[in-house]
């Protein structure tokens, strides 16, 4: 039997992003409906690091970062947000390195953001397990990691508590004019949200996205051996770069004592096994910052899919060629980061009101242009 129901928004997917959706549409005082296949924060959001981060060479990137780091301050006490401010050290191999990271200070400075340029006796006396010969680095010291699916769920239940009607267990089949229609025949009215990452071509196929498959291993219990998420200089490169493949070092401490070690990016990998070359590959580059990870036991080595679009940049706004459809998808490898402001962002812009940041960088009719 066919049901049907009214709603002011239906949210397509619960991982990080329609999670944050859900519950800043929910906060608004909108009815809202959330519909999720899998578990709550499923998809890229549990394979992620959780790195709260200001990534600082797009300048649209920057500012959505830094909105949503604002946001993320909300979360510093939530003890389902397994929040630590363990800061992100930058680090610079060779003297190049270190005169580039003044540049990127600056950029983050002139964004309100705290960072500093540091010489090789600081790095070393704050993480002396690094190898020798790094020349110094950039500190930003406010910076947090978190668990991203519990925050999800978090979210999820927070905007439930509200009276968001959550569709589990459900798949949007196809969206129609004015509402969507389940995999169980259920259709729901109502502007539709959605926030699907990778999958979104199924829904909107005049969106493309790419899913960039990465790698990453956690480790058993070592405590203080790293102290700070730790990342080389050169990671935005393999980050915003189209190479194939590519790998960098990029460390983190967990709360636990435990040790996330990342990262690689490839395009054409498509099927979700840990592959052993390039886990190899990966982790070589972490030996050579961190030599002392080398002795450690890893427990666990997984892979997850970063949804990604032709510019990088997510698609946040109305969705080109449909009417009451939006978008909130293709956060890359920062949609942990970038959640918090996107769910604002996205508010504002189906609430009719002025955006704190210009929306026009993530605008999805970008595509078909
Ligand atoms: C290895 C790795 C490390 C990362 N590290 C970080 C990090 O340190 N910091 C950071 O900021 N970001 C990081 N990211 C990126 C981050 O994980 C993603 O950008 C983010 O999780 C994307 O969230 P999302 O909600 O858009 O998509 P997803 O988490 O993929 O959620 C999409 C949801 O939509 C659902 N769905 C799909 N189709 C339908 C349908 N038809 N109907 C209903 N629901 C549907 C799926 O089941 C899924 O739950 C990392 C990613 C990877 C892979």
């Amino acid at each position: 039997m066919n049901t049907f129901a009214t709603y002011d928004l239906i949210v397509v997917g619960a991982g990080i992003v329609g999670a944050d959706c859900a519950d800043a549409a929910s906060g608004d005082g909108l009815r809202v409906a959330i519909v999720e296949p899998g578990p709550i924060g499923g998809g890229a959001t549990p394979a992620a690091m959780g790195h709260l981060v200001a990534m600082y060479d797009d300048p649209a990137e920057l500012a959505l970062a830094r909105y949503s780091l604002r946001q993320w301050e909300h979360f510093a006490e939530l003890k389902d947000a397994e929040f630590s401010r363990c800061g992100t050290w930058w680090v610079a191999r060779g003297e190049r390195e270190l005169a580039a990271a003044a540049a990127r200070a600056a950029r983050l400075a002139a964004a309100d953001i705290d960072a500093h340029v540091l010489d090789a006796r600081e790095l070393y006396e704050q993480e002396p397990a690094l190898a020798p010969g790094m020349s110094g680095g950039m500190l930003v010291p406010r910076e947090a990691v978190v668990y991203p699916p519990r925050v999800a769920r978090h979210l999820v239940q927070r905007a439930q508590s509200r009276g968001a009607v959550l569709h589990a267990g459900r798949r949007v089949q196809t969206l129609r004019r004015g509402g969507a229609l389940l995999d169980d025949g259920t259709s729901l009215a109502g502007p539709v949200l959605v926030a699907t990452g990778c999958a979104l071509p199924a829904l909107l196929p005049q969106l493309p996205m790419r899913a960039r498959k990465g790698h990453l291993v956690i480790t058993d219990r070592y405590p203080g051996l790293v102290r700070h998420q730790l990342l080389e200089l050169g990671y935005a490169d393999s980050a915003h770069g189209d190479a194939d493949s590519s790998v960098a070092f990029n460390v983190q401490p967990r709360p636990t004592g435990q040790i996330l070690l990342g990262s690689s990016r490839e395009f054409s990998a498509t099927d979700a096994a840990v592959s052993p070359a390039m886990l190899r590959r990966m982790l070589e580059r972490c030996f050579s910052f961190v030599p002392a990870l080398r002795g450690l036991q890893a427990l666990r080595a997984w892979t997850g899919f970063r949804p990604t679009t032709p510019d990088g940049r997510p698609y946040l706004g109305a969705a080109p060629g449909a009417d009451d459809v939006w978008v909130a998808a293709g956060h890359e490898g920062l949609g942990v980061t970038t959640a918090m402001g996107s769910a604002r962002l996205l508010l504002d812009l189906i609430q009719g009101r002025q955006p704190a940041i210009d929306p026009a960088p993530y605008a999805p009719s970008r595509a078909l242009a």
